[in-house]
């Protein structure tokens, strides 16, 4: 694979660094805004019409709630309260949580079977992509994107059409992977979270903050935690995984405590804000 050619899709910068890669796909940072992004890109971002998030294991379902209730968590402690937008909701667990913290959700898809699922369990939600849809403009006190960026082309296009539907004055919650973490570093290609077959961006905290500063929007807070916030068990997993298994341990230690060292988790959540004005 030779170096790519096109410039950075975040800031277009062509001056980029090699940071991993394995078999046909490589993992380049560009130098100038940090972002990093996947070569080849993946083929397409509508390929989520038939994913199905529903039907899981009790254990992976209780996984799954856990983050979704530390993202409700996190954006009411910065004191989001309201209309909520959930884009790409997936499993619908965000919609849950956040509808019984008490706000007005409504949540948008593109996956059909994602959709009836939720709309199953009593949850306001519609099919589609953002691009689709006619919310209108100054709807929402808070926007959230649970893992949505990486997966589109041009996330600057969504932001854009994100921060239009929010409130003056209303918060845009993402939670992203932090490909600068430790744990990444350690693991290289190994690390679980790169899927280059569908993750055209991997945004670093600077970078992810450049982005969003782009679009209009003020950083108000940066958490670098981890993806995932359960332990792995090292003996229920083949010995080569046992270093994996150590480190992540380490990062869901410093995660559960807060301390919040910098670099040291694989996952970010920032909430930013749109002007009042
Ligand atoms: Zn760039």
């Amino acid at each position: 694979m030779s170096r790519p050619t096109k410039h950075c899709m975040i800031c277009g910068s062509g001056n980029y660094r090699r940071v991993t890669g394995r078999d046909n796909w490589k993992i380049y940072a560009c130098q100038t805004c940090t972002n990093a992004f996947t070569v080849p890109s993946p083929t397409t971002d509508r390929q989520y019409e038939d994913n199905v998030f529903y039907g899981m294991s009790a254990a992976r379902e209780a996984r799954w709630r856990r983050s979704a209730a530390e993202i409700v968590r996190f954006i009411s402690a910065a004191g989001c309260r309201g209309d909520l937008l959930d884009v790409g909701f997936g499993s619908g667990l965000v919609l849950e949580e956040a509808t019984a913290a008490g706000f007005h959700t409504v949540g948008i898809e593109a996956s059909h079977p994602a959709v009836v699922s939720a709309q199953s369990r009593g949850l306001n939600v519609r099919e589609g992509y953002m691009q689709e849809h006619t919310f209108h403009p100054n709807s929402f006190d808070v926007i959230t994107m649970s893992h949505v960026l990486e997966h589109v082309a041009d996330p600057r296009s969504l932001l854009v059409i994100a921060t239009m539907l929010l409130k003056p004055g209303g918060h845009l919650f993402l939670s992203q992977t932090n490909y600068l973490g430790t744990l990444p570093r350690l693991l290289g290609p190994r690390w679980y979270a790169w899927v280059p077959n569908e993750h055209y961006s991997h945004f670093s905290p600077q970078g992810l903050s450049l982005l969003l500063q782009s679009v209009g929007l003020q950083i108000k807070v940066v958490e670098i935690n981890t993806l995932f916030w359960d332990w792995m068990v090292p003996t229920k997993l083949p010995i080569r995984y046992w270093p994996s298994a150590f480190l992540h341990n380490c990062a869901v230690m410093v995660n559960r405590g807060r301390i919040g060292i910098p670099f040291v988790g694989d996952n970010q959540f920032v909430l930013s804000k749109k002007k009042s004005v």
